[in-house]
């Protein structure tokens, strides 16, 4: 079994080390069928890898070695009053967000394909994440931030050994000056917004949450978006589920985005298929994406669940972080901001009793 990339007209391409985006459009993985093996998946290990059927990778077993345990995080109830309304707490990952869901099989995909360096471009947790998985695969690793990006992130990604590229200028800049270094240097482009195989990883968030309901799906989940790894993730997810025929009906997907930089929500509104640029600045660093790759891909993803998308009122984001944390949820603002956009819009997009899974997905200890 190989894993094909497909272009915007569904040309093939077998993925290698220099070709990170066709000549039109982006990439995406060809889809390749998938297994849920119920009571084997139960005696393996709590980690995404237990769903190796539906993995891309036709030697799962070696690949383990670079994992760090990632996966399998606590879905629990935000408040004991109201069991319907849950948590996925993916911000107790290896490098404290989703990030390593994306980045284990990224990286894992990378050294498959022999690469020994790699550049990827962030904000700061892919980069994160991505640099301690090359540290974990041994690979060389370049990663490239705005220059304004937290201390603290900047500390991590050092810590596990990367090259920091601060790049002054905007978010949008420091892609470019590593999509640069790619072209002129040959080097694997990491890339957890360009590279599918990313998606592969975060789609492990639909299949966790489908085993702890007890084989169920919920209603709805609402995650975050900036680049949409998350959201795209989630809606490959629970694609796969109902494809192996193990779920019947899809949970709705709400993304969340925040008032100061909103080009999804803003697109939704307005009834287009691609998004709008704008970002007048956030709290919400981690979604701050003002002109989203694979917008349209999101877009798309949440008309087809009957889903929505929301904003998080900026003024409110530093108080739900402290609300979270007044819960025992101690998160980063971009987090919070997941939950500030709940609170507002709890009572026009939530029935009495659905079930709602939200996810935590940045530790507040990076900010
Ligand atoms: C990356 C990140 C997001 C946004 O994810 P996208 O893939 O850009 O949509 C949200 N929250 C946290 C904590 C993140 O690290």
């Amino acid at each position: 079994m190989s894993h094909i990339f497909l272009d915007s007209k569904k040309e093939e391409y077998i993925p290698n080390h220099y070709q990170w985006k066709p000549e039109k459009g982006i990439y995406d993985l060809k889809p390749y069928e998938v297994k849920f093996p119920v009571d084997e998946i139960k005696q393996r290990q709590p980690t995404m890898w237990r769903y190796k059927e539906a993995l891309p990778f036709d030697k799962s077993q070696d690949l383990l070695s670079f994992s760090l345990g990632e996966g399998m995080t606590p879905l629990l109830p935000l408040d004991k009053n109201e069991q319907n309304i849950l948590v996925k707490m993916d911000y107790l990952m290896p490098t404290g967000s989703f990030k390593d869901r994306g980045a284990s099989v990224l990286v894992a995909k990378a050294k498959e394909l022999g690469v020994t360096t790699v550049i990827a471009d962030s904000s700061g947790n892919a980069g994160t994440s991505i640099a301690a998985y090359c540290a974990r695969a041994n690979i060389r690793c370049h990663i490239y931030v705005p220059d304004s990006t937290v201390p603290k992130k900047l500390a991590q990604i050092e810590a596990y050994g990367a090259e920091l590229h601060r790049i002054p200028g905007t978010r949008e800049e420091t892609a470019e000056a590593a999509q640069r270094d790619v072209e002129e240097k040959g080097i694997f482009y990491a890339s957890h917004v360009y590279n599918p195989f990313f998606y592969e990883g975060t789609k492990t968030f639909a299949f966790e949450i489908w085993e702890q309901l007890n084989y169920k799906v919920p209603d709805k989940v609402i995650v975050p978006v900036g680049n949409g790894t998350l959201l795209l993730g989630a809606y490959i997810g629970f694609k796969n589920l109902k494809n192996a025929g193990v779920i019947r009906h899809f949970p709705k997907i709400v993304g969340v985005q925040s008032e100061g930089c909103q080009p999804i929500a803003k697109a939704f509104r307005e009834n287009k298929n691609t998004s709008i640029v704008e970002n007048t600045g956030t709290e919400a660093e981690g979604i701050a994406i003002a002109d989203p790759v694979r917008g349209d891909q999101v877009l798309q993803a949440i008309k087809e669940t009957n889903g929505a998308i929301i904003t998080a009122p900026e003024k409110d984001i530093k108080s739900a972080k402290k609300e979270l944390a007044l819960k025992g949820f101690f998160v980063e603002p971009t987090t919070a901001a997941t939950y500030a956009a709940f609170k507002e819009y709890k009572n026009s997009i939530l029935n009495p009793d659905e079930v709602v899974v939200m996810s935590l997905c940045g530790s507040g200890l990076k900010k």
